[in-house]
């Protein structure tokens, strides 16, 4: 978990939300540079939160799972002068993912993307619990990000079991009530479509369940897609929310 310095205050590496940081870390961000990217090759590569729309940022990201999939990925060569020329000055990410913890879904291998450019919150399942909401409205209020992408992804564990309920040891089956709803409105057994399911619900949770979230939505300055991720061809499908699953409309 890296809930990263807050911009305003670089000895307070812990995420407390409070007013006053909130809007000294929007201060901050709005005066900040784009981190230091004057090597990037293209302008969109380094254009800093704020000047993308969620649109933009979205495209952005597309583009970079499309050089994956090609086997011509850019961003590798950027990460190490990244780290050295701003990286510990803060963090100006454009898009939040929220990912299952599955090895197979390295999320910025996955976009493309260097250092500093998602804001990635993983768990089992992709599941909205509630630490996972608080971290990704701290990178939507604080941090500014344009879009949240919730990747479910094929052969997923978590789903698999959920559909199934064997016997689990420890706590793993803390993860089943979070993913159920996508079996039963499914109404499928087949992992795929439960995984699908499943990405859009917990999209659709994210916005029904965080003001932060539904009002940077309901205002334009905020996508939330729910997408899949194939591991056997690396490639992401963005998915629609059917209107039906907003409450708030
Ligand atoms: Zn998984």
């Amino acid at each position: 978990m890296s809930l990263i310095e807050n911009p305003s205050d670089t000895s307070d590496t812990c995420c407390r939300t409070t007013r006053r940081n909130v809007i000294g870390a929007v201060a901050a961000l709005a005066a900040a540079p784009a981190i230091g990217l004057a090597a990037e090759p293209t302008a969109a590569a380094s254009a800093s939160p704020e000047t993308l729309s969620p649109d933009q940022a979205l495209k952005e990201i597309m583009d970079g799972n499309a050089r994956f999939v090609a086997g011509a990925p850019t961003a590798h060569t950027k990460d190490l002068a990244i780290v050295k020329a701003r990286a510990a000055e803060g963090q100006w990410p454009i898009v939040g993912v929220l990912s299952c913890a599955d090895s197979r879904v390295p999320v910025e291998m996955v976009f493309d993307e260097p250092i500093g450019r998602l804001f990635v919150t993983r768990v089992a399942g992709n599941i909205t619990t509630p630490e996972i909401i608080a971290s990704l409205e701290y990178g939507i209020a604080v941090l500014g990000i344009k879009a949240v992408v919730v990747m479910g992804h094929s052969n997923c564990g978590a789903v698999k079991a959920a559909i199934e309920n064997p016997e689990v040891p420890g706590q793993i089956s803390a993860l089943f009530p979070a993913i159920l709803p996508a079996v039963y409105m499914s109404g499928s057994a087949d992992p795929m479509v439960v995984t699908r399911q499943n990405a859009v619900i917990q999209a659709a949770t994210l916005i029904n369940s965080s003001p932060v979230v539904e009002g940077k939505v309901k205002a334009g300055e905020l996508k939330v897609v729910p997408a899949v991720y194939d591991v056997a061809t690396g490639k992401v499908e963005l998915l629609p929310i059917p209107p039906a699953m907003r409450m708030n409309k």
